[in-house]
């Protein structure tokens, strides 16, 4: 994500309806459907940049609970702006850094997670940074519900290899997994294409995904339907 320093970007988000903000965080875990006044299913995307996924899942769904988390204020304004044009009472977000997504969300609070088009860290010395690696699966799996699942889309090949690589080790399993997400018809059906989706097929790059889920749960989960 190109980033520019959008003036005023921190205040505008200081003061936003539709985000979660920094202070109250810590007292989260645990109250989400309180939040958004139901018990309807809570699904989150890490890293949503300019919010284009979730907003319109949001739209789609409107018996599910959305939360978009990003770290950037200058792009999570974009994201603020979309819902200022148009409301969606489903939908919420948060500026932090993922790391922390255990302290602000409870135990099985979560039921399904979206990855879409995460930071690659090409340094093997950064690999704890990536957003599917073992360390982020790890803290994934306190929020998760049991059965829930974790949904990943990426164009980067080098990526997506180290995702694979990483969850027999760390107990999960894959449910779906292309190396070509656009020429599966049967995949494709309610596909929400992301900005950088968009960008990168548009170009003729070949899209990844994968849903995983715990291998301890594995059969109760319905991730195939
Ligand atoms: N999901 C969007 C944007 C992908 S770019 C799309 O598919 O179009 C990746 C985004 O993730 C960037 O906006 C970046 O700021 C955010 N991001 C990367 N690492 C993060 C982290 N650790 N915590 C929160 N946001 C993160």
């Amino acid at each position: 994500m190109r980033l520019r320093n959008i003036t005023g970007s921190r205040e505008v988000i200081a003061e936003s309806r539709y985000v979660v903000h920094e202070e109250v965080l810590h007292e989260c875990p645990g109250k989400w459907h309180g939040i958004f006044g139901n018990d309807n299913p809570i699904h989150i995307e890490i890293g949503m940049g300019k919010g284009k996924f979730i907003y319109t899942m949001a739209q789609e769904h409107p018996n599910i609970n959305y939360v978009g988390i990003e770290k950037y204020s200058s792009v999570l304004l974009r994201a603020i702006q979309k819902m200022e044009q148009e409301e969606l009472p489903n939908l919420k977000f948060i500026r932090m850094e993922a790391e922390e997504i255990a302290e602000v969300f409870g135990q099985g609070e979560i039921d399904r997670i979206y990855l879409n088009f995460s930071d690659p860290w090409p340094k093997d010395r950064h690999a704890k940074r990536r957003l599917p690696s073992a360390e982020f699966l790890g803290r994934y799996d306190k929020i998760l519900v049991r059965g829930g699942r974790i949904e990943f889309k990426t164009d980067n090949r080098d990526l997506f290899d180290f995702a694979v690589e990483e969850l027999e080790p760390a107990g999960w399993e894959a449910k779906v997994l292309t190396y070509d997400l656009h020429a599966d018809e049967k995949l494709m059906e309610g596909n929400v294409m992301t900005e950088y989706e968009e960008k990168f097929s548009s170009m003729g790059t070949p899209i990844c995904k994968y849903v995983i889920v715990r291998k301890k749960d594995c059969e109760s989960c319905n991730a195939t339907k």
